[in-house]
């Protein structure tokens, strides 16, 4: 078993309250991890560290020596791979695969690309013209906002958290991460991995806990946070923002979604299907850009819905180690609790359920787990709550429509507005199709298709501002501008 304890001022450090939480595994509901419950004290504390840090050791090093430092803290986490892989599978119960893969390769890269970013990129200058024809000169500057609370969420814990430590580590600012509580394995490993290779005390600060009056809160009402950087549920957000409006602290906000996939007749059928089953299904459906709502052109509405069925009932679930399995259980209890219900509300909207729409008999200690059935329904009003509302959950809707106008206003009927993907061979309506559909991230017969180098975020209530590439750099620097009288 796990004890996990805050990483501040580079120690790991129990609560002054000795409050502790547990950790359940959601395969099999197991104890896998004890916390230590942050409250105040201890943000404080982290805030303080973070704060002193600022002014020292760190802010002293040149740039390339801090992006050289950052290159080693994603060598040490490639050399750690199977600790970080371990961990995170006893956090979400994930197939390993999905860790191996995708989920802890990226949260090395995130340190790489954005110190090379960092490096590489230039700031502006302008010449402008004075009444005495000398002119004058400005060019910006960038330097660090200061000390950034990074409240993460649970869905992809090591990807998500790292990919908000990483830039802000690279322009020089240091952080005070809330990791959630349901996944705070791999963040408290990233505090041995940044022991291990000198990023000096306080620059990377960790504090376990819950949101609301807890270190959650604490850290995005402390008045030394300069900026607060958030992945999570949009309602948190609202919270968040308010918290932040004390003290005028900007925010960066990535939030829920309740993502369209828009499938039209001429596309490649097979590719769509996997690509439709991959987006609603991986990572058991708790994925931000994942696709509830799918969209099919009615020619090709039958076999679709058909050819999706066979490959969702072909999953294997299981132990994450086990052998050819592809299917985890959900997070926690408390989540099967919710997505439950809205399989429930679905029925009583009146869908066809195509597959699933339940729990699933799972043999022996795995009983236990917060396991549920990957499910298709057809037949919903747009109006049901389980169109509307993000689930979170390995499930998705599928509609037919019969023109590209009503498939537009489909996918844009929607508070929300993070990611869309659109099958179709036809070049020219991928390109009408992505430009009116209202979004921050649109795939084009892909999906999850990531160059961190492009902007990432939502519109409408998915999210306020972009990171990734130079977006990140604008988020996590404040930019002066100097301008010399020639
Ligand atoms: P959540 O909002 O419940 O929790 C996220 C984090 O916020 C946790 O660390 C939690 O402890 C903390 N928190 C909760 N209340 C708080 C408060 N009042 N003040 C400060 N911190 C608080 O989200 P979750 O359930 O962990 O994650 C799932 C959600 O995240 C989904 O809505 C999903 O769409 C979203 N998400 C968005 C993106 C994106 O990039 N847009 C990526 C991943 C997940």
């Amino acid at each position: 078993m796990y004890q996990i304890e805050h990483f501040i001022n580079g120690e790991f450090v129990a609560s002054g309250s000795g409050k502790r939480f547990e950790k359940r595994s959601p395969v099999d509901n197991k104890v896998v991890a004890s916390i230590s419950e942050g409250g105040q004290a201890e943000v404080d504390l982290a805030v303080a560290a973070a704060k002193n840090a600022l002014n020292g050791e760190w802010a002293a090093l040149s740039t390339n020596d801090r992006v050289e430092l950052l290159h080693e803290v994603a060598d040490e986490i490639t050399r750690r791979f199977d600790d970080f892989v371990v961990a995170e599978m006893a956090d979400t119960g994930q197939p390993s695969h999905v860790m191996r893969h995708a989920f802890i390769p990226r949260g090395a890269a995130n340190f790489k690309i954005f110190a090379d970013i960092v490096k590489n990129i230039p700031t502006e200058a302008f010449h402008m013209d004075t009444p005495d024809g000398l002119g004058a000169l400005n060019y910006g500057v960038r330097s660090p906002k200061g000390v950034i609370g990074v409240i993460a969420p649970w869905n992809a814990p090591f990807l998500l958290m790292t990919w908000k430590v990483g830039p802000a580590l690279a322009c020089g600012n240091t952080v005070v991460v809330k990791p959630s509580e349901e996944t705070p394995l791999t963040a408290t490993l990233l505090g041995e991995v940044m022991n291990k290779v000198g990023v000096p005390k306080g620059v990377y600060n960790v504090v376990n806990g819950f949101g609301p009056e807890s270190a959650g809160e604490f850290i995005t009402r402390h008045k030394d946070v300069d900026a607060i950087t958030f992945t999570g549920e949009t309602r948190t957000g609202t919270a968040i923002m308010k918290a932040a409006a004390e003290g005028i602290r900007d925010v960066s906000f990535e939030m829920g979604g309740k993502n369209a996939g828009i499938v039209f007749a001429d596309c490649n059928l097979n590719n769509a299907v996997d690509g439709i089953f991959r987006s609603s299904f991986l990572n058991t459906g708790q994925v931000c850009l994942g696709t509830e709502r799918v969209y099919v052109e009615r020619p090709i509405f039958d076999q679709f819905v058909a050819a999706l069925k066979d490959k969702v009932e072909s999953v294997t679930l299981g132990r994450p180690t086990d052998q050819g399995v592809n299917y985890g259980p959900l997070i926690s209890q408390e989540h099967r609790k919710k997505v439950l219900a809205y399989y429930e509300k679905a029925r009583e909207d009146g869908a066809t359920i195509v597959t699933g729409g339940g729990v699933p008999d799972m043999p022996g200690d795995l009983a236990e787990g917060s396991w549920v059935q990957p499910t298709i329904w057809t037949d919903l009003p747009e109006t049901s709550a389980v169109i509307q509302e993000e689930i979170f959950g390995p499930c998705c809707h599928i509609r037919p429509f019969d023109s590209e106008q009503e498939a537009i206003e489909l996918a844009n009927d929607s508070d929300y507005g993070l990611s869309t993907t659109i099958w179709t061979e036809n070049l020219a309506r991928a390109h009408r199709v992505a430009a009116r559909v209202d979004v921050g991230i649109t795939w084009v017969n892909s999906w999850f298709l990531r160059d961190l180098r492009t902007a990432f975020g939502g519109s409408k209530q998915s999210g306020i501002g972009r990171e990734g590439g130079v977006h990140s750099l604008e988020f996590y620097t404040e930019m002066r501008n100097v301008c010399i009288k020639m």
